[in-house]
């Protein structure tokens, strides 16, 4: 008999370009193992939005491994203990998986690694994170050097096709995805995911394949909201149903603005890079400061953060990217950038409060790329960015062209022509609030606030 060896699936969910998948396979009969693990203490549970596209994604998986010949066994509990009883109940000792990034994880790869015969390999980033230095040796705290050293390193290694996968004479069981109830039921309110999205490797192939069409004009249309103008590949990405090395040859020869698409694949792994060096990152300002800038709390404060998060502000555009992310789980990048400095300036409300929404509403929701994006929007980060630049979120939407985007997202101002849109102003329609703060109300706080903060 042949001794079966584990592929220990987490966020690498697919067949091709997998090394994990590939290693295994070359050495003998392979049994794909999901462990749902986030329910122990310094795990972060997965939000809402990540368990709805999660519970797609193993069905698009295990449907994948059914024509492959295999299966996908899914079990419950913490990761270590989990491998270590599947390892009784088949004599399997060897466990291929994937270098994770996230420290949650790396805490499990080590309680595995101490039971098991692990063998880790990358695959989630362009180069593993740790690995591009400065020329003394340290890893890169900017982004710009990080991605100077990154892009000299590449291309990636040519993507590997999916292995040929030998089933094990005997399968362990399997818990049924169904009883995990990862989807939501009362209410379902994934209507808009559904409508949007295919989670799995074979919706990620479907979505790259349409961008490769779009994506030498990327740089002039990246920044429009109202426009398919990006890739929309992020949760397939977060969820490792494609890999960047897959993305980066798909693109390559496209031509055009492909250079400027590129640099943002150069952010992912910034992202993780700077997750590497700092695993608080998510739950700590990385000047620390900040953690004492005198946001708001209270009453007032929850009130207005229930407003940003219902896209009820009275800014048609922080309300549009609100209502987006709320209806789809996705929100365009240059909105993004304007609620996230809405909530942290003009509703001066703590990054960390906006951060755990995206992480809760996001099919994308990923801690370096939250963490890194909201320290970034605070200006509490590692990288350059200061608090004290404010964006106008009333001059962002017309530079950005958002109307279109508003009439979509916020059907009360739809009859609205595209001067007014932006700021209705007095042709305010019934049922569509007043502003919760005034642009230069908003500003002045925020700005006397970090003054005290400097003024110690
Ligand atoms: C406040 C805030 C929070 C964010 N939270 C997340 C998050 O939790 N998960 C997430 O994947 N992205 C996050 N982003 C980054 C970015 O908004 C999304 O990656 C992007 O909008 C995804 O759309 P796309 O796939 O069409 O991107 P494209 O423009 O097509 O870019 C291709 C890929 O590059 C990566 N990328 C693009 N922009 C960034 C960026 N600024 N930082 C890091 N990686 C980037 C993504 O993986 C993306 O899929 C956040 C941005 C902000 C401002």
């Amino acid at each position: 008999m042949t001794t079966p060896i584990f592929v220990w699936l987490r966020r690498d969910l697919r067949l091709a370009d997998q090394p994990a998948f590939r290693a295994a396979a070359a050495k003998g009969p392979v049994i794909p193992v999901y462990v749902l693990d986030d329910e122990g203490a310094k795990h972060r549970r997965m939000g809402a939005a990540s368990r709805w596209w999660l519970h797609h994604s193993l069905a698009s998986l295990a449907a994948d491994l059914e024509r492959a010949g295999s299966r996908l066994i899914l079990r419950r509990g913490r990761s270590e203990e989990v491998l270590a009883a599947l390892a009784a109940e088949t004599g399997a000792r060897e466990v291929h998986g994937l270098h994770h990034v996230e420290p949650w994880w790396r805490n499990a790869e080590r309680a595995v690694g101490k039971l098991l015969d692990l063998t880790l390999h990358h695959g989630l980033y362009l180069a593993p994170p740790g690995s591009v230095l400065t020329g003394g040796g340290t890893p890169f705290k900017i982004y710009t050097p990080f991605w100077r050293a990154l892009q000299e390193r590449m291309p990636p290694a040519p993507p590997l096709p999916a292995p040929k996968l030998t089933a094990p004479e005997n399968w362990p069981a399997s818990d049924k995805l169904e009883d995990w109830q990862l989807l939501p039921t009362k209410p379902d309110w994934a209507g808009g995911m559904r409508a949007e999205w295919t989670p799995g490797e074979g919706g990620a192939a479907e979505r790259l394949e349409t961008f490769t069409r779009r994506v030498a004009r990327y740089a002039e249309r990246r920044n429009l909201p109202a426009m398919l103008g990006t890739s929309r590949l992020s949760p397939h990405l977060h969820f490792g149903e494609v890999s960047p090395a897959q993305v980066w040859h798909a693109v390559a020869n496209a031509g055009g603005s492909v250079a400027t698409f590129l640099g943002e694949l150069g952010w992912r792994d910034y992202a993780a890079n700077v997750i590497h060096q700092f695993p608080n990152y998510g739950a700590r300002s990385y000047k620390e400061e900040y953690d004492r800038l005198p946001w708001r709390t209270g009453p007032e404060a929850e009130a207005d953060l229930a407003a940003w998060q219902q896209g009820r502000t009275g800014y048609p555009i922080v309300d549009a990217g609100m209502r987006e992310l709320w209806a789809t789980g996705w929100m365009h990048n240059r909105v993004r950038m304007i609620v996230a400095s809405f909530l942290i300036k003009h509703l001066l409300i703590d990054w960390r409060r906006g951060e755990a929404w995206f992480w809760d509403t996001l099919v994308d929701a990923d801690y370096g790329q939250n963490a890194v994006n909201w320290q970034w929007s605070a200006g509490s980060g590692v990288d350059a960015n200061m608090f004290v630049r404010i964006m106008a979120p009333l001059t962002q939407s017309p530079k950005f062209d958002a109307a279109g985007y508003i009439r979509q997202w916020v059907p009360e101002l739809a009859k609205l022509g595209d001067a007014e849109i932006h700021d209705p102003g007095l042709l305010r329609p019934r049922g569509y609030p007043a502003k919760i703060v005034e642009h230069t109300v908003g500003r002045a706080r925020a700005l006397a606030a970090h003054a005290a903060l400097k003024a110690g």
